[in-house]
């Protein structure tokens, strides 16, 4: 069996070493370049996606930021799951939120805007402060404003028309002005729907930012919000007859979850289950769209997350903590690029905490800032 993914990056190549050991064979469609690689070690096995797609048995996507002109073809095949409307809901946010109301799944008020009269007309509605984020291209807090105070409002207007009319060429782009949530922590919920309408949840993953770009993600067990969260995965997934492995981004407000965004891929807050859980979120995606039953997400020991930003080497003594383990991606660096995760494992939430300890006293500070507030929390 072939499955072709639609992206080439770091998700598409722990899919492919998951699916080794089912006989399953990945390939990566370059969005950028139009080549078909191994997405394992980015050797070219051809060109173009049209034959690409008549070889494969599925076609996939390990992110939703993709052209309309790559969309459709994969979508006539017949063969793509979780499908266009998944990955069209994921890349846009105006479609998104409008899914979220349909599947009455609670999430931040909001307004599209197009104008400042309508800027204006979102604060009366909303009131302030409103976080305006770019409907398309967003990810990771790229694209996106504050408006803090009224008086603010002509400045942030003058930023976000000058980001509309860079953008128009390209494509539709636009604005979404969400209320501000004074939300008291980030979670995430990671599932998997099969082709027969199956699930398997893994438990809610507590996220930690820094800069807006994921830095640590830690499983929690037991949370009492899970129930909750998986009822409105599966209101969404059902909405979107969705296959495949499912990311949704929440705000804890109390008792309340108010879903952020929807990843419609593998998700970087759950590598975790790598190490941490039975069966991966990588070997359950393929699993899915691969029309196989889904495997176990039972949780076989508390493991946390942490992301390597930039760098492409750290010393060696990390191997030497009990319970870590090391997922370089072979990527060439740049400042806050992606470039592996470490996963650390123990027995026990007090065994884990030790652990962590050992492992920021190894990290370089400044490429890995705040790790020690997270210590109280393990
Ligand atoms: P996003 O790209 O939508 O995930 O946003 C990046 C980060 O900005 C989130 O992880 C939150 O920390 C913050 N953020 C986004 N939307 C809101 C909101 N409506 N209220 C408060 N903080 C937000």
């Amino acid at each position: 069996m072939r499955v072709l993914v639609l992206g080439a990056g770091q998700l598409a190549r722990m899919m492919a070493l998951e699916a080794i050991p089912l006989n399953i064979e990945v390939q990566a469609f370059d969005v950028r370049s139009n080549q078909i690689v191994d997405p394992i070690n980015q050797q070219v096995l051809g060109e173009g996606l049209q034959q690409a797609l008549r070889d494969a048995d599925v076609v996939t996507a390990e992110f939703e930021h993709i052209p309309q002109a790559v969309l459709e073809p994969c979508e006539q095949s017949g063969k793509f799951l979780p499908g266009s409307r998944a990955i069209l809901t994921g890349g846009d946010r105006r479609i998104e939120k409008a899914l979220l109301q349909q599947a009455g799944v609670a999430s931040a008020a909001y307004a599209e805007v197009h104008n400042k009269a309508e800027l204006e007309a979102a604060v009366q509605q909303l009131g302030l402060p409103l976080v305006l984020k770019s409907a398309l291209e967003g990810y990771d807090g790229k694209g996106q404003w504050r408006l803090k105070q009224m008086e603010q409002l002509d400045a942030v207007w003058t930023e976000v028309a000058q980001f509309l009319k860079q953008a128009s060429k390209k494509a539709k782009q636009g604005i979404v002005a969400e209320q501000f949530i004074p939300f008291d922590y980030e979670v995430s919920l990671v599932g998997a729907r099969g082709q027969d309408g199956s699930t398997v949840f893994y438990p809610l993953t507590e996220n930690h930012h820094v800069n807006g770009v994921l830095s640590v993600s830690l499983a929690r067990s037991e949370h009492p919000l899970q129930t909750q969260a998986e009822q409105m995965f599966q209101a969404i997934a059902d909405e979107l007859d969705y296959v495949g492995v499912l990311a949704i981004e929440f705000f804890v407000v109390g008792e309340q979850l108010l879903v952020n965004e929807l990843a419609p891929r593998v998700h970087n807050s759950g590598h975790w289950t790598q190490q941490g859980a039975d069966t991966s979120q990588f070997a359950n995606h393929i699993r899915a769209v691969c029309g196989l039953p889904l495997g176990a997400s039972t949780v076989l020991r508390p493991t946390l997350m942490v992301n390597i930003l930039g760098l492409d080497q750290l010393p060696d003594a990390l191997l030497g903590i009990a319970g870590l383990h090391l997922h370089w991606y072979g990527k060439t660096p740049r400042p806050g690029r992606k470039m592996g995760h470490i996963n650390l494992s123990a027995d026990t939430t007090g065994q884990l905490a030790k652990r962590f300890e050992q492992l920021i006293a190894l990290l370089p500070e400044e490429d890995f800032p705040e790790l020690e507030l997270l210590l109280d929390k393990i």
